[in-house]
């Protein structure tokens, strides 16, 4: 039997494209090898904004604590997690059941590929017209001895316990994000970063971030490598090298937050000769078609496409984009304008567009504006003391170049500042914009 579609992958990439294209009437298959839903939905970004929001409102009452509230918000990690299943307990399900109302054939397990036009799942040989590789990340392999303690990102979010103590290796937005989720819920916790913190966000702003992480006891250690995991009785001891040379910490958790790599390599692309680019993601071309075999097309983490960061939304705006060219032909290429990126710490950073250093390393002229906002109204009357903004605009014609927010609801006004971006509005478009007030994106006017 000939499928017109084989889509690997449940999530964002994926499961859209499949929808869509059943819709049209092709006779369609999706593959996945863990519960339907992907990593947003079950594993990433719903769940842990479930938690995220529990953190906040303990972190809200300490600041408020004094200031007109009195008492203790405290978390209870095992009620928080049973809230939390009901968000991802339905998911696989109900999925599953939309699949098949829309025709679309439905198979678990690891497939792989055996030719440009054959895939194999659970022994069975599927012939296609055309693949949708959508098969998402995995944590990347930290190749250190101990590796077998270090527990994922999706162990962490399904812990029935949170324990004293917990390390997170790495310092990436999932460290931070579930370093202030444990901190909140009660923890002693300790971040080992190699590098510079958050990388690619705005360092005046990473820099208030990891001083205000420092002073809620959240040990951030940059500059320090991982060198091994060692269990002792029912602890772990983290090793790693600094400037000051090899120390370790003991802990009861030891979690990966070093990065993540696209999940392709059980597919077995080489046999249908889909070239990699060295991290394992399919390399496209604009249209998100494989470079080496027009059948099959690539969206979400699994795909390399330059501008596209491995978020949901991006995976999303890809799955339309290849929807569309599958159904009409090559006709719509994806656009990575105005894409914001936040790392759901409390308070929350939040960054649009491009970074000061990134604008000035490109010879552009810009105006910068950057400022503690901690003092403003709108932070004041939370007690939020990590507050602050950097604006980067072009010279010459007032076009917003990149925003970057930390505080209260920058997760929220940074869209507004994508929307300006994505369609080319100016710092005096924004400035005079007529915002409700009192709100935190009423700000906005005097950021430029
Ligand atoms: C802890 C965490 C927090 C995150 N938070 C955010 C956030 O706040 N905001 C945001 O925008 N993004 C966030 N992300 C990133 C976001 O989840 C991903 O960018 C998005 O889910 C990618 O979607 P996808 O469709 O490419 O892959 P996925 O959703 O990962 O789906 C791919 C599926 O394919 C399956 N698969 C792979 N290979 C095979 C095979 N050989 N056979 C069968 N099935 C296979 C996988 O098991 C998986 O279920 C987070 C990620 C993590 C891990």
């Amino acid at each position: 039997m000939v499928y017109d579609l084989i889509v690997v992958g449940t999530g964002a990439g994926g499961s859209g494209v499949a929808n869509r294209c059943a819709k049209n009437g092709w006779r369609v298959a999706i593959v996945d090898d863990e519960p339907y839903g992907g990593t947003c939905g079950l594993r990433g970004c719903d769940p842990k904004k479930v938690l995220v929001e529990a953190s906040r409102l303990v972190d809200w009452q300490r600041r408020m604590n004094g200031l007109g509230t009195s008492g203790e918000a405290r978390i209870d990690w095992p009620a928080l997690m049973a809230f939390k299943k009901t968000f991802t307990d339905p998911v696989p399900g109900s999925m599953e059941k939309a699949f098949h109302a829309l025709g679309i054939e439905t198979y678990h397990g690891s497939g792989r590929f055996t030719a440009p036009d054959r895939f194999v799942v659970n022994d069975e040989e599927l012939e296609f017209r055309h693949f949708v590789v959508a098969a998402g990340a995995r944590p990347a392999p930290l190749d250190l001895p101990g590796e077998d303690h270090v527990r994922t990102s999706t162990d962490f979010l399904e812990l029935q316990k949170l324990p004293d103590r917990v390390v997170f290796i790495g310092a990436g937005y999932i460290a931070f994000e579930f370093a202030h989720i444990a901190s909140r819920a009660g923890a002693r916790v300790v971040m080992l970063g190699r590098g510079r913190p958050l990388g690619q966000f705005e360092s005046d702003l990473v820099n208030r971030l990891v001083d205000h992480t420092r002073e809620l006891n959240i040990d951030v250690r940059v500059n320090s490598a991982v060198i091994g995991v060692e269990r002792v009785d029912s602890r772990f001891r983290v090793r790693f090298r600094s400037v000051n040379g090899e120390n370790f910490v003991e802990t009861d958790l030891v979690v990966h937050g070093a990065g993540r790599i696209p999940k392709t390599v059980q597919l077995d692309l080489a046999r249908a000769g889909v070239d990699t680019d060295s991290r394992g993601a399919v390399k496209v071309n604009e249209w998100l078609q494989s470079v080496s075999n027009p059948r099959v097309y690539a969206a979400g983490d699994a795909a390399v496409s330059p501008g596209a960061p491995p978020l949901t939304p991006v995976a999303v705006h890809q799955s339309l984009v290849v929807s569309s060219n599958l159904l009409h032909g090559n006709n719509e290429r994806p656009d990575y304008r105005g894409i914001s990126s936040v790392v759901f710490t409390t308070p929350a950073l939040a960054a649009v567009g491009k970074t000061e250093e990134e604008a000035r390393s490109q010879g552009l002229k810009v105006r910068v504006k950057c400022e503690d906002t901690s003092r403003w109204q709108s932070n004041r009357r939370v007690n939020e003391t990590a507050a602050m903004y950097k604006t980067i605009v072009d010279e010459g014609t007032g076009r917003i170049l990149g925003a970057h927010l930390l505080g209260p609801d920058a997760e929220e006004v940074i869209n507004i500042f994508a929307l300006a971006i994505r369609d080319n509005l100016t710092a005096s478009d924004l400035s005079h914009m007529i915002y409700a007030f009192p709100t935190h994106a009423a700000d906005i006017a005097y950021m430029f």
